[in-house]
C-alpha cells in the first residue's frame, strides 16, 4: 500500500511568530486526520529548530524547503542536511521550480542534494514539472521524464524507496490554475511507468504528489485518481484550516 501525503510548503511565509501559530493550529487539528495520512509541513529555516518538536509530538513530520549540495564547510548562508537530521528534520524538498527558475539550479546540482539528503538520513520530496510553453507544446512528458532521468533513475534501488515525488506543473503553482484530475492522473501513471522501467515493483510503491493551486475545493478530485497519491500544497497550507481539510480530502 503507498502512503497518503499532504505536505505543505510554506516557502517564505511567516515572521517566527506567526509560523509558531500556525504550526499550533495545525498541531491541534491533526486529530482530525485520519491516521493514515501523512502529514508533513515544511517551515522556513529560521523556524525549523523550535517548531519541529512541537510538530512532530502532533503527529506531523518536518521537512526542510531545500538543502546545501555541500555537507559542511566553506559555504556561506547554506544548510546542511546532516544540520537538519541533527534538529529531528526527516523530509527535504529538493528541485522546487523556484529554487531551479530563480536559483539556477540543475540536475547537477539537485544530484548532489538529493546525494546529501539521503546520506544524512533526510527523505528527499524531488519536485518536477513543466512550464506553460512545454505543456503547450506537447513535451511535458519529455521534460519530467529528462526530470528523472537526471536526478533519480540514477540511484540505487535501495535509496530511490526513500525517494517522494511531487509533479508540479510551474503553470498551475500559486496561479490559482490547477492541472484537472484527468491531466494529473495522466502524467502521474506516466511517472510511475517511467519509474516502474528502472526500479520495477518499487515504483508501485512510491508516493506521487499532486502540486500546484491545491485547495480543499479540487482535493477530493485530484487524490481520487489511482496514482495521485496526495499533494504538496503551497498557499493553501499556510491556513491551517484548510491544510487540514486537504487531508481529509482522499
Ligand atoms: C508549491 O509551490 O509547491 C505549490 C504547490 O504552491 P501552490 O499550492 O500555492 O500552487
Amino acid at each position: 500500500m503507498r502512503k497518503k501525503i499532504v505536505a505543505g510548503n510554506w516557502k517564505m511565509n511567516t515572521t517566527y511568530p506567526e509560523g509558531e501559530t500556525l504550526a499550533g493550529a495545525i498541531a491541534g487539528k491533526t486529530n482530525e486526520v485520519p491516521g493514515d495520512v501523512l502529514l508533513i509541513a515544511a517551515p522556513p529555516f529560521t523556524h525549523l529548530c523550535c517548531l519541529t518538536g512541537a510538530l512532530r509530538e502532533a503527529g506531523v513530520k518536518v521537512a526542510a524547503q531545500n538543502c546545501a549540495a555541500e555537507a559542511k564547510g566553506a559555504y556561506t548562508g547554506e544548510v546542511s542536511a546532516p544540520m537538519l537530521a541533527s534538529i529531528g528534520v526527516e523530509y527535504c524538498i529538493i528541485g522546487h521550480s523556484e529554487r531551479r527558475e530563480y536559483y539556477g539550479e540543475t540536475g547537477d546540482v539537485l544530484r548532489k542534494k538529493v546525494r546529501q539528503a539521503l546520506d544524512a538520513g533526510l527523505r528527499p520530496i524531488f519536485c518536477i514539472g513543466e512550464v506553460l510553453a512545454e505543456r503547450e507544446a506537447g513535451r511535458h512528458f519529455d521534460v519530467v521524464r529528462t526530470q528523472l532521468e537526471e536526478v533519480i533513475i540514477p540511484l540505487p534501488t535501495s535509496d530511490f524507496e526513500k525517494i517522494i515525488i511531487a509533479y508540479e506543473p510551474v503553470w498551475a503553482i500559486g496561479t490559482g490554475k490547477t492541472a484537472t484530475a484527468g491531466q494529473a492522473q495522466e502524467i502521474h501513471a506516466f511517472i510511475r511507468r517511467v519509474l516502474a522501467g528502472k526500479f520495477g515493483d518499487s515504483a508501485g510503491n512510491t508516493a506521487i504528489l499532486y502540486g500546484g493551486s491545491c485547495k480543499p475545493s479540487n482535493a477530493a478530485e485530484l487524490f481520487a485518481q489511482p496514482d495521485v497519491d496526495g499533494g504538496l500544497i503551497g498557499g493553501a497550507s499556510l491556513v491551517a484550516d484548510d491544510f487540514i481539510a486537504i487531508a481529509n480530502a482522499f
